[in-house]
C-alpha cells in the first residue's frame, strides 16, 4: 500500500479492484490495516511481494454480491478456495476444444489432451518439488488420496498386532481410513496428544514410537488450530524408528513451498479445489518403489498392461493407479492453479498470509476483548483463526455474518476428537488466501461486534 493513506486505498480499490469491500473503515483500525499491507509486501520481498489487490481482479467471483446486495468476502478458503480466471480457462478450453479422451485416442484432440493431463502432472510434480512426475497419482482429492494408501499399502503391510501412530489434531481424512484398516486387520492407533496451546507433544511421540510402529500419519497444517507441523523433524524421528510417514498437506500445499523431498516423507496428499483448482482434483505424491511395490487401489481400464481371461498385469506407475477415465478436466485445471500459484510466488504467498493471520489475531483480540482464539500465535501457524465467542453458537455467528456477505465455516470442521479435546462442540473459523486483504479482517471484525450487540440486547 506504499504512502498512500487507508482512504485513497478504499477508494482505488473499490474503483479498480472488483470484489473489494467498500466499505468505510474507522481510521485507527484503517491505518493498521494498512501498516499490515503494507508488512505483507515487504515481507515477500525476497521474490516480488505479493500484492492482493492486483490479484483479486484474476478472481470473476469477487465481482458477485449476496442476495442483501453486499460484496462476497470470502473467509473459508481452507474449505475450498475461489478459482482464478487461468483455471477457470483451463477446465473451459478441455470443455470448448479439446474434449476428449486420454491416453488411447490417436487423433489431434485426443492428443491434445493427454498432453495437457500429463502436462498438469508434471505442473504437480513441480509445485511439489517430487523427483519425478510418474510419482505424482491424480485423485479427486486428499481424502482419496490417503484411502488409497490405506487400501493399497495398507492392507499389504499392517496386521495383527500392529501400531499406526496418528495425531489429536487430524481431520477425519486423515483419521476414519486408518480405523478401518486397524478394525479389519486387527491393528492398534495410537495418538500423539497435543498441548493447550495447539502443539504436537513431541516427547510423548518419543515415546510412542518406542512401540515400533509400522506407519505414522499426520497434517501438514491442521484445519482448525492451524498448527504448522515441524513435518521435517517428525518424520526423522519416525524413519528412525523404522516406520513410514504419510504427510496431509491439504491446508499446506496451497499456502507455503512444500518441498517433499526436503521433508523426506514417503507420502504425501493434498486437494486442489482448496488450492485455487478445481473441485475433483488432488494428488499423492509417493516414492517411486512404494509406489511400484503397492498393489492397485481400483481396477479397471488404464490401470493394466494386458488382460486375460483369468489374470492381468499392471501398467507402469502412476497409470497403475488411475483406474477408468479420470476426470481429465479438473486435473488440467489443478495444473493451471499449480503454475499459477508458482508464478506467485510461494514464499510471498506464505509471507502475505501469515501477516494477514497476525494482523487477524490482534486486530479480534481487540475489537472483540470476549473472543476465544484456539491455536499457536501466529508464525507458527497457516493463515486461518479459529473463534467463539463465549455464550453464541458458531451457526448464530456465521449465519449473522452471511448477512453483510461474510463467509465463515461454523461446525467442527471434520476434527469432532480435536473439538473434544478442547472441549468444545463447535467453532466458527475464518481462512485466508492469496485474494485476502486487510480490510475484509475488518469488516469480520466489525460483523462480530454486530452478533455481540445483537445477543447482548
Ligand atoms: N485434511 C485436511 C487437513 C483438511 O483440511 C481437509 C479438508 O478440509 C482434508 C484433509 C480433506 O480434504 P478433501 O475433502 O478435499 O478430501
Amino acid at each position: 500500500m506504499g504512502d498512500r493513506t487507508m482512504a485513497e486505498t478504499a477508494t482505488t480499490t473499490s474503483r479498480v479492484h472488483a470484489g473489494t469491500p467498500a466499505r468505510s473503515v474507522e481510521p485507527a483500525r484503517a491505518a493498521d490495516a494498512a501498516r499490515a499491507a503494507d508488512a505483507a509486501r515487504a515481507a515477500g520481498a525476497a521474490g516480488a511481494p505479493l500484492d492482493p489487490y492486483r490479484l483479486r481482479t484474476d478472481f470473476p467471483i469477487l465481482n458477485t454480491v449476496n442476495r442483501f446486495g453486499k460484496p462476497l468476502i470470502y473467509l473459508d478458503s481452507a474449505a475450498t478456495s475461489l478459482k482464478p480466471r487461468a483455471v477457470i480457462e483451463a477446465v473451459d478450453g478441455y470443455n470448448r476444444e479439446y474434449s476428449s479422451n486420454i491416453h488411447r485416442g490417436i487423433y489431434e484432440i485426443a492428443e491434445r489432451a493427454t498432453g495437457a493431463y500429463e502436462a498438469a502432472r508434471a505442473s504437480t510434480a513441480r509445485l511439489l518439488n517430487a523427483p519425478e512426475a510418474a510419482e505424482i497419482v491424480f485423485v479427486r482429492n486428499a481424502t482419496e488420496a490417503i484411502n488409497l494408501v490405506a487400501y493399497s499399502w495398507g492392507r499389504r503391510n499392517i496386521g495383527r498386532g500392529d501400531t499406526i501412530v496418528l495425531t489429536e489434531m487430524e481431520h477425519h481424512a486423515n483419521l476414519v481410513p486408518w480405523q478401518l484398516l486397524v478394525q479389519e486387520k486387527d491393528g492398534d492407533l495410537e495418538f500423539i496428544p497435543i498441548t493447550d496451546d495447539g502443539l504436537l507433544r513431541l516427547e510423548v511421540y518419543e515415546a510412542l514410537l518406542h512401540l515400533g510402529p509400522k506407519l505414522v500419519a499426520f497434517t501438514h497444517v491442521s484445519n482448525m488450530l492451524g498448527t504448522l507441523n515441524p513435518v521435517r523433524r517428525l518424520t526423522e524421528m519416525a524413519h528412525a524408528a523404522g516406520a513410514l510417514v504419510l504427510v496431509d498437506g491439504a491446508q499446506a500445499v496451497p499456502h507455503m513451498p512444500v518441498d517433499v523431498q526436503a521433508i523426506g516423507a514417503d507420502f504425501y496428499v493434498f486437494s486442489g479445489h482448496k488450492m485455487l483448482g478445481p473441485t475433483g482434483s488432488g494428488a499423492l505424491w509417493a516414492r517411486r518403489e512404494l509406489l511400484e511395490a503397492m498393489p492397485p487401489f481400483l481396477a479397471g481400464g488404464d490401470m493394466i498392461r494386458e488382460v486375460h481371461l483369468r489374470r492381468s498385469d499392471w501398467n507402469e506407475i502412476p497409470y497403475k493407479f488411475e483406474a477408468g477415465t479420470p476426470d481429465i478436466a479438473a486435473a488440467i485445471g489443478m495444473g493451471a492453479a499449480a503454475e499459477y500459484l508458482m508464478d506467485l510466488g510461494l514464499d510471498a504467498v506464505q509471507a502475505h498470509e501469515r501477516e494477514l493471520t497476525r494482523y487477524a489475531m490482534e486486530t479480534l483480540r481487540r475489537e472483540i476483548p470476549s473472543i476465544e482464539l484456539y491455536g499457536p500465535e501466529a508464525g507458527a501457524r497457516g493463515g486461518l483463526v479459529a473463534f467463539n465467542l463465549p455464550g453464541i453458537h458458531p451457526h448464530d455467528v456465521a449465519q449473522i455474518l452471511d448477512r453483510s456477505g461474510i463467509c465463515v465455516r461454523a461446525g467442527h470442521h471434520c476434527t469432532m476428537p480435536l473439538h473434544e479435546r478442547f472441549d468444545l462442540a463447535a467453532t466458527a473459523r475464518a481462512s485466508f488466501d492469496v485474494y485476502t486483504i486487510p480490510e475484509e479482517i475488518d469488516a469480520l471484525a466489525a460483523g462480530l461486534r454486530e452478533v455481540v450487540r445483537i445477543f447482548d440486547r
